[in-house]
């Protein structure tokens, strides 16, 4: 089934550069060069997926994207952003953007985000939740007993500390999703923990010398100045002891 693209985007030039490479790919792309038709159309039409800009005439990305989750509308969404926009990147992230691709960027790059999104959404859906009815969640090598406090990756037996096994189960209850300190500081410590964000580096830090025995299997990403996803790599099966 031919995957349905919206692209809002109102620089004629990157447009069609958007157009022609997704196209090319196989995918049906419809072009809005107008932030309030663009929104209209995300909001009436079924689309696999948006690729926003965020300077807009008529509505900006922020309020389209703002309006579209409050809209319960969960449609994935990558965010043009301009370079060394951090700010943009958080904010955008914040506001339910699934990913982010940095004006000037290539084509691959540009076809690799999109088709990653697209791939985490659908397998999102076929699976639902990756939790069986044991209540283990199964992720590539990893899988993680809630009740039991225990972690396998492929036959070997990870030992973690309660907060870290905490970090371990909130990012992998949104695999490939990125979650920022707040989430995870909220989720594990609670709302009214006092300690800085700091102690969640320092867990994911712990977490990460315990994990990663294959990088290729399994790894925590970080998004500088956001936070982390947990990231699995399900092609890759071999598992390698560290030496
Ligand atoms: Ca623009």
């Amino acid at each position: 089934m031919t995957q349905r693209l919206l692209v809002i985007e109102d620089e004629p030039t990157l447009a069609r550069l958007l157009s022609y490479n997704l196209t090319q790919e196989g995918y049906e792309v419809t072009i809005e060069d107008h932030g309030t038709s663009g929104f209209e159309r995300a909001v009436h039409e079924p689309f696999d997926l948006i690729i926003l800009d965020l300077m807009l005439p008529g509505m900006n990305g922020f309020e389209i994207l703002g309006k579209l989750r409050g809209n319960a509308i969960t449609t994935p969404v990558i965010i043009l952003t301009a370079k060394n926009a951090e700010e943009e990147v958080v904010q955008g992230l914040k506001l339910g953007a699934d990913d982010y691709i940095t004006k000037p960027f290539g084509v691959s790059e540009l076809l690799a985000r999109v088709g990653t999104v697209l791939r985490r959404v659908s397998g999102a859906k076929e699976e639902v939740i990756p939790e069986t009815s044991d209540s283990a969640i199964r992720l590539g090598q990893l899988e993680i007993y809630p009740e039991k406090y225990e972690v396998m990756l492929g036959s070997t037996s990870i030992s973690l500390r309660p907060k870290e096994f905490e970090v371990l189960l909130y990012l992998a209850r949104k695999p490939g999703v990125v979650l920022t300190r707040d989430d995870l500081m909220n989720a594990v410590w609670g709302f009214d923990y006092i300690g800085g964000q700091r102690t969640v580096d320092v867990h994911v830090s712990s977490l990460r010398k315990k994990l990663e025995l294959d990088p290729d299997s399994v790894h925590i990403d970080s998004i500088r100045g956001v936070g982390y996803k947990l990231v699995i790599n399900k092609k890759r099966s071999a598992h390698h002891q560290e030496t």
